[in-house]
Formats: structure tokens, sequence, C-alpha cells
């Protein structure tokens, strides 16, 4: 009985489709894969390694790198959702299965950067033209004609006194 029940099973699996998903085909949507960083945009701001609850992200600003270590990423998303360029995303495959704890880094791109650069020079030359026109309006309240002179208390006080 056992065995003819097996045979059944047998012969019904290699005849029915697999029960199973391709999954490097089909992801599902919403599928939460390793985290992509689009180094063209990232600025280095730290806000991700700030944030990610498992210390899996590294930024180095002198070094003009970003880091991740998969094996320590949950996939929460929580640095995506905070990055302030939205250069963050979850690609939807995932992370090929190892048993290494590596550590990914990136450069950031010489795009980035000289968009970075330019940013701060123009925010630099904001400041200066901001600076130079404060300095110009207090010099102006300077050279301003002064208020008319109001008499003295003191001399009123002699007036009054040679009156009586
Ligand atoms: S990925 Fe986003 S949050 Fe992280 S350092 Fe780059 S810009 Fe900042
Ligand atoms: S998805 Fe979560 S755990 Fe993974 S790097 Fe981002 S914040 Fe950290």
């Amino acid at each position: 009985m056992a065995l003819a029940s097996f045979k059944n099973t047998i012969l019904h699996n290699l005849v029915s489709k697999p029960k199973t998903r391709k999954v490097e085909k089909e992801y599902p949507v919403g599928t939460r894969g390793q985290v992509v960083n689009d180094m063209d945009v990232c600025v280095l701001c730290g806000l991700c390694s700030i944030k990610c609850p498992t210390h899996a992200i590294t930024v180095d600003k002198a070094e003009k790198t970003w880091s991740i270590r998969p094996m320590s990423c949950i996939q929460c998303r929580c640095c995506v959702d905070n990055c302030p360029k939205k250069c963050l995303s979850m690609g939807t495959r995932f992370q090929e299965p190892g048993s290494d704890k590596v550590t990914k880094t990136f450069h950031q791109s010489e795009k980035a950067i000289a968009a970075q650069e330019a940013l701060m020079k123009a925010a630099k030359e904001r400041a200066a033209a901001a600076a130079a026109a404060k300095a110009a309006q207090a010099a102006a309240a300077g050279n301003a004609p002064a208020p008319a002179a109001q008499p003295a208390p003191a001399a009123k006080a002699e007036e009054k006194t040679e009156e009586k």
C-alpha cells in the first residue's frame, strides 16, 4: 500500500509543474534585496550610517568612500528612506550566499565630487556676498547725519538759576 502511494507520488511529480518559483527571474513586488548606492549622487553626508540600526554602513569623508557590510544588513530599508539625496535603493536581487564577512567599498565618483565642490563654492560665494552687503549697510549707517543735538540738562539748570 505504502509502495503504491510512493509510486503515485513519483509519477505525479514527474508529470506536474514544479511547485517552487524561479526566484532568479521572478522577484515579488516589494522584494528587499541588497542595498545599492548611486555613487554619482551620494554626497557622503553620513546620514545612512547614523540611521542604520546594525551599523552596516560606514562613510569615510576623507577617503571619499561609502562602505557596507552585507552580512550585517537586515534589509530594513531605513537607510534608503532617510537618504536626503535619494541615491540609495533596495536592489531586487538577493545577496549571493557566502560565509565571508566582506565589506564592500565604493568611491564617490568624480562627477559627484565635482558637483559637491561646485555647490560648496556657490555657498561660499553667497556667504561672502551676504557679508559684503552687511558691511556696506553698516558703513552707510555710520556715515548717516547725526540726529539734532538736545540741550544739556546742566545748562537748563543754570538758566533756571539765573531767572530767579
Ligand atoms: S547614501 Fe545618502 S545618506 Fe548615505 S552618505 Fe550618501 S547621500 Fe548621505
Ligand atoms: S537596509 Fe537597514 S540594515 Fe541594511 S544597511 Fe540599510 S539601514 Fe542598515
